[in-house]
């Protein structure tokens, strides 16, 4: 057998590497491989992040025997929209289909001025928490770095109007921190304004069930904002509601956020859902005061929203309104946040990803 003539056929038929899984670095470093001068490097993401181009070709300020080498190895891949839902609030839920033929959900979310885009960090989610819809399916695997930038890169591009898209939330299927070099290797990306998409770390937040080994590396190598989904204030409870609570306990958490660096005015996010006669008691609002006490917190109430076979229900309207009447009273921001997207099931913890609508 001819293993020279072999190995050609098969780069011909192996798939390219998506360009958005490279760093410029790594970039720089093929092309420096290659004889290529390194500035090329800034010239060809320009195309890719701020012209949205979708192929080597339109790359004019770029020799066409680069341009060829390029695609030759390359691809600038989109994520296949397999459906768009609206919401009557606007809200839209974009379902991709990923190249092994797997499934995730981002969700755009109309504000007064502004978008937000909710991202996916991994195909299903291996934490398993009781309350979340996402949690079902189990996990299938990491998003690769491209998958997660081309969530807001496409998405971005979608919109067709003056509203812009300003913030980013990680808050989708999947948990950030246990992907956390993909994470944080798209969120480079997301925030280089020379080179990337452009966005503000200061408008982009990652969420996690408290992922604790993780924690201080994301505060030393991005400055984006932390949220924690707390949900309860006994280690009881919420051992019960997210067993990663067995591994990294309240006291742990809070410990590891206590020495989260903070800019002079951030503050850390603490998302707690409220779940009726399981987290909601004038107990919980009290207990929470006095944990969040050494941190510079706000908090985040979300009503529970339910989805099918799912046990638990939301806390009525005047427990709500009492819990963050405790928070205020206390001194914390304290927000109730009615999750947007009910009908296309596009709320928090409604996301299955599931390619047959219901
Ligand atoms: N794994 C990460 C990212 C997912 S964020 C994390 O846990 O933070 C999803 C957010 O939605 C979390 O704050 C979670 O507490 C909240 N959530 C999950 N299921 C929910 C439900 N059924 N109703 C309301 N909020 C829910």
């Amino acid at each position: 057998m001819n293993y020279a003539l072999s190995f050609q056929h098969m780069s011909a038929i192996l798939p390219k590497t998506d360009i958005k899984e490279l760093t410029r670095d790594d970039l720089i470093l093929w092309l420096k491989l290659r004889d290529i001068k390194p500035y090329r490097a800034n010239q060809i993401l320009k195309w890719v992040y701020l012209q949205q181009t979708d192929t080597f070709d339109v790359m004019t300020d770029i020799k066409k025997e680069i341009r060829e080498r390029l695609s030759h190895h390359f691809s600038i891949k989109r994520l296949e929209k397999a459906r768009i839902e609206t919401s009557q609030d606007g809200t839209k839920k974009y379902l991709f289909k990923l190249g092994d033929g797997k499934y995730i959900e981002s969700v755009l979310i109309p504000e007064k001025d502004h978008y937000t885009l909710c991202i996916s960090s991994q195909v299903g989610c291996a934490q398993g928490c009781r309350f979340c819809l996402t949690a079902r399916a189990g996990f299938a695997r990491n998003l690769t770095k491209g998958e997660i930038i081309a969530q807001v890169r496409d998405v971005a591009y979608d919109i067709g109007d003056s509203k812009r898209l300003t913030n980013i939330v990680m808050m989708g299927m999947g948990e950030p921190l246990a992907n956390y070099s993909n994470v944080v290797g798209a969120i480079n990306t997301i925030i280089d304004s020379d080179v990337g998409l452009g966005f503000s770390s200061r408008r982009l937040t990652v969420s996690t069930a408290g992922f604790v080994p993780k924690l201080s590396a994301l505060g030393r190598e991005t400055s984006v904002n932390l949220a924690i989904s707390l949900n309860a204030t006994k280690n009881k409870t919420r051992d019960m509601l997210m067993p990663i609570n067995r591994n990294y306990p309240i006291e742990r958490l809070l410990k590891a956020c206590a020495n989260y660096p903070l800019m002079p005015r951030q503050r850390i996010t603490f998302e707690y859902i409220l779940i009726k006669g399981i987290n909601d008691s004038e107990e919980d609002a009290k207990r929470l005061v006095r944990l969040l006490r050494p941190i510079r917190a706000k908090i985040n109430l979300i009503p529970f929203n339910t989805f099918k076979e799912c046990r638990f229900e939301r806390s009525e309207d005047s427990v709500i309104l009492d819990f963050r009447d405790i928070l205020t009273k206390n001194n914390y921001t304290a927000i109730i946040r009615h999750s947007k997207g009910q009908d296309i099931s596009a709320a928090c913890g409604q996301l299955s990803a599931n390619p047959i609508p219901d």
